[in-house]
């Protein structure tokens, strides 16, 4: 496999995609190696059938506002590869949402969703519509008006669209409402859903608490333990909330939480009531985190930065794609920083994981990190098709044995002669192998 020249050509055929070429650079120089220790792979041509997604739809969401005013944004479905099941991933409504960001999330979600040890293939889609600052009304009818062009390109056992950022239990419901009037089918098109129709319990906590499975089991395997340690989180959404939920169940201190605007540090710890309280708040704030330090005594906010400067023993970015870069990273390490947990969707830059892996520290990469939202999902189609709901213990128990697995793939496949972990390299191994034999088995 000649890396270079195949990222040139999808270079000139889609400029400009820089998330995308990104997270396609990753996983090919990842599985370089052993990708050409199979010459099966290169005579299916794998690497090039992989980068390319099976389909995109792009379509046109016009709606109303409350003022009676028409606005127009864009939806996108991303089907990228259903070698080992259906498409599975989420939406995310942001204004920043663009192909190249929807291509890299749905090129990543393949991997994952592998490693799930699920039957799932990989998608994504979206809008660069903005829930922030609309009200349920709108959020409504976009969402109705989103769903009336996708419910086309979607099915129970073909695509399955979740949430992702922007998209949540209050979307998710009004697109299930506009799917069942136009198709009549009531079951399990999207995961996510709320637990009076369909939704898993324990599906809201998974991806937080499925990061810090995987976190703790990262430090127990390098002879550390998650109790006593602190902890900077970034963000303030449901994975942020999910995530400082368990790391304080599991002993542990978080320190930080961060919105658009700048960072909160509490020395004494956000535990308790305090989680609550971003619940609270974010149902009814467009910003949380200063509010937040007026709450609370003791805590600060810091405007305009990232929580990345604190002296922390682990770090967990949970907000968006390439929010830590190589200065954080190089801050982290000065501080002494232990492991490094990928939460969000790539949220290291290339440069800031060079330098944890130069440095032997722990970086678990988001693919693996996070998988336990994807999942969860996967579960919940589980009892769909069944028609029935496990008990919350039930799907907890999975989610812990899922998250083991996962774990293990990556120790398998990444390490190294010294004994290191290299996780990236063994998350994308562990998931390409196991997709590409799907290929190779059922032919071009
Ligand atoms: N958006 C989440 C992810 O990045 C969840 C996707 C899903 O549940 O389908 O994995």
């Amino acid at each position: 496999m000649d890396i270079e020249k195949l990222l040139n050509s999808l270079e000139a055929k889609h400029p400009g995609e820089s998330e995308y070429l990104q997270a396609v650079r990753e996983v090919l120089l990842s599985i370089e190696e052993v990708y050409n220790q199979h010459p099966e792979f290169e005579k299916a041509k794998i690497a090039e059938r992989l980068v390319e997604p099976d389909r995109i739809f792009t379509f046109k969401v016009p709606w109303i506002d409350d003022r009676g005013d028409v606005q127009v944004n864009i939806g996108y479905r991303i089907q990228f590869n259903n070698a080992i099941g259906p498409y599975k991933g989420g939406l995310r409504f942001h204004p920043s949402v663009n192909l190249s960001i929807l291509k890299f999330l749905g090129f990543e979600q393949i991997f994952k969703n592998a490693l799930t040890t699920l039957p799932m293939g990989g998608a994504k889609g979206g809008s660069d519509f903005n829930p922030r600052g609309k009200s349920d009304a709108e959020v409504m009818r976009f969402s109705q008006a989103f769903m009336l062009e996708l419910w086309k390109h979607i099915g129970p056992d073909m695509d399955v669209p979740a949430g992702d950022i922007g998209v949540g239990a209050r979307e998710i419901g009004y697109l299930n409402g506009m799917y069942k009037k136009l198709t009549r089918n009531c079951t399990g098109v999207l995961t996510g859903k709320g637990l009076e129709f369909g939704g898993s319990l324990m599906r809201p906590e998974a991806t937080g608490f499925g990061g810090l499975y995987f976190v703790k089991q990262m430090l127990e395997t390098s002879g550390d333990t998650i109790e006593g340690k602190t902890i900077a989180i970034s963000g303030f959404g449901n994975v942020a909330w999910g995530a400082a939920l368990k790391a304080t169940q599991l002993g542990a201190k978080v320190i930080t939480i961060s919105g658009p605007d700048g960072y909160i540090y509490d020395s004494q710890g956000i535990s308790g009531e305090k989680i609550d309280y971003l619940l609270e708040l974010r149902a009814t704030c467009e910003d949380i985190v200063e509010p937040y330090a007026k709450q609370f005594k003791g805590s600060v906010f810091i405007a305009g930065k990232r929580p990345w400067e604190v002296k922390a023993d682990i770090a967990l970015p949970c907000a968006t794609q390439n929010e830590l870069d190589g200065s954080d990273a190089k801050m982290l390490i000065k501080n002494g920083v232990k492991c490094i947990g990928e939460i969000s969707n790539m949220g290291c830059t290339p440069e800031a994981i060079d330098l944890f892996v130069e440095n032997k520290i722990l970086y678990g990469p988001g693919k693996a990190v996070n998988a336990g939202g994807v999942a969860t999902s996967g579960l919940e189609m589980s009892q769909n098709a069944m028609h029935l709901g496990w008990p919350a213990d039930e799907v907890d128990a999975k989610l812990h044995q899922i998250m083991a697995s996962i774990h293990q793939q990556c120790v398998e496949y990444g390490r190294q002669p010294d004994g290191y972990i290299n996780y990236m390299k063994g998350a994308n191994i562990a998931g390409f192998m196991k997709v590409a034999k799907a290929m190779i088995a059922q032919g071009v």
